[in-house]
């Protein structure tokens, strides 16, 4: 029934999480609430570095991409294990300045720099920009120029990859609104056109051909498709890259039939088909990066809600609904992700109710699950728990019907606190003038 260890029952047929009461801290902290298992995270990060350090050249390294969650105690988290960051934005990259990250080890993503995030990220000492393209480039090189400085790009390519995942998150393909085509020979232009540039330090390649990744061997067919494109980069202009950035896309388990993925043993079939294709080429072994972000946090994270009402629709279905929904978790209405809902406080009882967990929101969409299973007496003041939420929930909530964001527990070592403060009314209307 469960998808990770950090999941169990007590004696009071309650839920556990991190091996705390999931109805003790509901009533501590209120609902709707998000908890984090900080033990967990650091489980994670600490199996990437692990698992590069062995396999990979020196100076590789995972980033975690903070687009999955943000806020500074994470980023205070990611700075104690050693892992390098992915940002997207000013906003991440302030959060992570202000939690103290050194922005050295911190990469610049996005398909849509403005000049004013080249120079915010360059004042804060970004380490290297992940470009999508020639405006892109130009507009580096200029910003770098007028400083006196050189900067180290990653250029983003697509390795022509599909991943057969949702196509939201499908992201390697030739036609994807992100990075340079090697398949059209814009990729070779693009480099050709970084190795002219004075202020531009060409570090590398990047790709990243999706999310909710399980498919066999994806990454080592992107890592092959790169690696042929550095080769010949290498025989026509001269030019050795340095560092091969293959992306985040591990896949996580939401529900107890999706596969567990070993990270540690697919990091050592990546770290073979690279061994391979340099060999085969002969070509140095660049440094490699990953960017994990849904399975760095995604089942540390788990939101609780409390039912407010439960519909029976006679000849048609029942409905459990909660004090939260899509402006907290939004994925169900825009992918139909799939979740693990359970009764935190009936944990004991049968599941014999076959119903549509959905949001307070004024939305017929506002769903979080349908065809769950929950205790046939569930009813308003009863505990949901959705499961494995701690990626794309926190970082994608809105305040959608001037809900306020529900607050972030981390959980560690059997205590609790606070790192993200629930939001009040008068939080909602700061900015009104
Ligand atoms: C989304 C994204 C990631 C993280 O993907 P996960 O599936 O969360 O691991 C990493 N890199 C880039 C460029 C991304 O867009």
């Amino acid at each position: 029934m469960f998808t990770c260890d950090n999941l169990g029952v007590n004696g009071a047929g309650h839920l556990t999480f991190a091996g705390q009461d999931t109805a003790a801290l509901a009533a501590e902290y209120g609902t709707p609430l998000y908890l984090m298992d900080e033990d967990r995270i650091r489980q994670c990060c600490r199996t990437y570095l692990r698992a590069m350090r062995e396999h990979f050249p020196a100076g590789s390294a995972p980033l975690y991409a903070g687009k999955a969650c943000a806020f500074g105690q994470l980023y205070r988290i990611m700075s104690e294990e050693g892992m390098g960051i992915d940002v997207v934005s000013c906003g991440e990259i302030h959060t992570a300045a202000r939690a103290g990250f050194d922005l050295a080890n911190a990469y610049f993503h996005g398909n849509c720099k403005t000049d004013a995030d080249i120079a915010y990220a360059m004042d804060r000492g970004v380490g290297a920009f992940v470009v999508d393209g020639a405006e892109e480039l130009d507009a580096i090189e200029a910003e770098a120029e007028k400083r006196g400085i050189r900067q180290a790009v990653l250029l983003r390519l697509t390795p022509g990859i599909d991943t057969h995942t949702y196509e939201a998150v499908n992201t390697g393909k030739v036609d994807s609104k992100f990075g340079s085509a090697i398949e059209t020979g814009q990729a070779e232009t693009l480099t050709a056109h970084a190795l002219t540039l004075r202020h531009v330090d060409l570090a590398g390649f990047h790709c990243h051909i999706g999310s909710q990744v399980f498919a066999e061997d994806v990454f080592e067919r992107a890592a092959a498709i790169m690696l042929e494109f550095i080769a010949s980069v290498r025989k026509e202009h001269g030019y050795t890259a340095r560092r091969l950035d293959l992306g985040g896309g591990y896949g996580v388990r939401y529900v107890a039939d999706d596969p567990v993925l070993d990270i540690a043993a697919k990091i050592a079939d990546v770290a073979k088909a690279v061994k391979d294709a340099c060999a085969r080429l002969d070509l140095p072994e660049p440094a490699i990066l990953l960017e994990p972000g849904r399975s760095i946090v995604a089942d540390a994270g788990l939101t609780l809600y409390t039912v407010g009402a439960v519909k029976h629709i006679p000849g048609y279905k029942s409905y459990v609904a909660i004090d939260g929904g899509m402006a907290d978790n939004p994925r169900y209405a825009l992918y139909r992700s799939r979740y693990t809902c359970l009764c935190a406080n009936r944990m004991a009882e049968a599941n014999e109710l076959v119903c549509s967990v959905v949001g307070r929101c004024c939305e017929s969409g506002d769903i979080i699950q349908e065809g769950v299973s929950l205790p046939g007496g569930i009813r308003r003041g009863d505990l949901v728990a959705v499961c494995t939420t701690g990626a794309y929930n926190y970082s994608m909530a809105s305040n959608y019907n001037r809900l306020p964001r529900p607050p972030i527990v981390l959980l560690s070592g059997g205590k609790a606190r606070v790192a993200v403060a629930r939001e009040s009314l008068d939080d909602l209307t700061r900015l009104d003038l």
